[in-house]
């Protein structure tokens, strides 16, 4: 199946904003083994939407095009398209109620301007919009099928999810031949890409049916399984034996599949322990507590976290004694673990987590140079654990490893 994604908007070609809707509707089409031969960007200008549309016509078997739907002067892709198909703009009884429901429901009245909104090509056909005013057009080109979707990210994906997909993936049922697919996406951290592949290497003739790709989102390092049948339920075999092999290998290094992030895994085993965290951070500035309260809920197991970027806050705050500071310096194990130990003794919590270090680009000593961090771990009736990293990169991704480092300490 050849499809083709055309966006319009003078926005998308004048550096505005960035087009984030095709790779979105691209990875859910691979998903069922399309790709995407072009997309076309194109500015709010008439005759180009309307080229545009009879030469993707010419090629495609589908189109999705997006934007231009609104009610605004800048919205006209729907009279491209009547123009293109040479039949003129009509107003949709179906298409007037919905908007009228949907204005009168938010105590609004429909203007001459947002009516525009129910006019389409003669003959093409119209999808309700769940997530906003601009229906969606159906229109046929020749043996094309053109789906027109607002620009809108939220409208565009919840119409692409519900109406497009379900159209295209019964248009692939009809079709000879076709190859079926199924993805996994397993999630690791701790362990370099290289690695990674040479861990995976071996199960690679032992899967034919699956390619086993890498993906670096750091600090986590992704394998990418892509199953390939001639059924689904032959694609999700192959994939369910590869992965249990895969994940075989990867141990503990491996924290989630798919979807699951980092901090949500990491929530969820807190939670489940009745164990509650505190932190107190140095060179990271708070990027763990940060992350930590990204996640909803994340009051049920964080207390808090001390940002103890100077001596004078490592003292005051989580009670470093300054003969530590003194004599080991800042950035030394004996400091990482009195501030671990000092954090979790001032909020009474499980855990103590701590991290200090050289995020550079300058300071470091001889012995501990720039990329050198501390991470501790105190735990109640427990010995504290400290491990030392050498952390390679720019300021940047050593505050992010650091923080990466940190946490590793609790889930492991
Ligand atoms: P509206 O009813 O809001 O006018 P529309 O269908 O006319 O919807 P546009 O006017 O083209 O769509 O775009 C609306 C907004 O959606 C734009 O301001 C832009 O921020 C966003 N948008 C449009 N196209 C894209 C895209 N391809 N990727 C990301 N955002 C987009
Ligand atoms: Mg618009």
């Amino acid at each position: 199946m050849h499809v083709e994604l055309l966006c319009t908007g003078d926005e998308l070609v004048t550096g505005l904003i960035t087009d984030t809707n095709s790779p979105w509707f691209e990875a859910r089409l691979f998903e069922l083994g399309v790709k995407v031969e072009r997309v076309h960007l194109v500015g709010d200008v008439h005759p180009d939407i309307t080229h545009a549309l009879l030469e993707t016509a010419l090629r495609a078997d589908v189109v999705l095009v997006s934007g231009g739907l609104g009610p605004t002067s800048d919205d006209f892709t729907l009279e491209c398209a009547a123009a293109a198909a040479g039949v003129p703009l009509v107003e949709e009884a179906r298409a007037l109620e919905w908007l009228e429901e949907r204005y009168r429901s938010r105590g609004l009245t429909l203007s001459p301007s947002a009516r525009r909104m129910a006019r389409i090509p003669q003959g093409a056909e119209v999808v309700r919009n769940p997530a906003g005013s601009a229906p969606m057009v159906i229109l046929r080109l020749g043996r094309c099928q053109l789906f027109f979707v607002p620009g809108v990210p939220r409208e565009y994906r919840a119409l692409a999810e519900g109406e497009v997909l379900p159209r295209i993936r019964a248009l692939l049922e009809q079709e000879p031949g076709r190859a079926y697919r199924a993805f996994r996406l397993l999630r690791t951290v701790g362990v370099p890409e290289s690695q990674l592949d040479a861990r995976v290497a071996p199960l690679h003739p032992l899967h034919p049916q699956v390619v086993f790709g890498f993906r670096t989102h750091a600090p986590e390092n992704h394998v990418k399984l892509m199953a390939t049948a001639s059924s689904q339920a032959e694609a999700d075999a192959a994939l369910a034996s590869a992965s249990s092999a895969c994940r075989a290998l990867l141990g503990s290094a491996l924290f989630g599949v798919d979807g699951e992030e980092y901090t949500q895994v990491l929530a969820r085993l807190l939670t489940q322990a009745g164990a509650t965290l505190a932190t107190a951070e140095s060179c990271t500035g708070g990027l763990i507590a940060q992350q930590l309260t990204e996640v909803s809920g994340a009051s049920a197991f964080f207390i808090g976290g001390a940002v103890s970027y100077s001596e004078k806050m490592k003292q005051a705050w989580v009670g470093v004694p300054a003969e530590v500071l003194e004599r080991h310096t800042a950035v030394s194990r004996q400091t990482a673990e009195a501030m671990a130990e000092g954090v979790r003794a001032a909020c009474g919590s499980t855990y103590g987590l701590s991290v200090t270090g050289y995020a550079g680009p300058t300071g470091g000593t001889a012995e501990d140079p720039v990329g050198t961090v501390y991470c501790a771990l105190a735990r109640q009736g427990h010995p504290t654990r400290c491990e030392r990293y050498a952390l390679s990169g720019d300021r940047d991704r050593v505050r992010l490893f650091a923080a990466s480092s940190a946490l590793e300490l609790l889930r492991q």
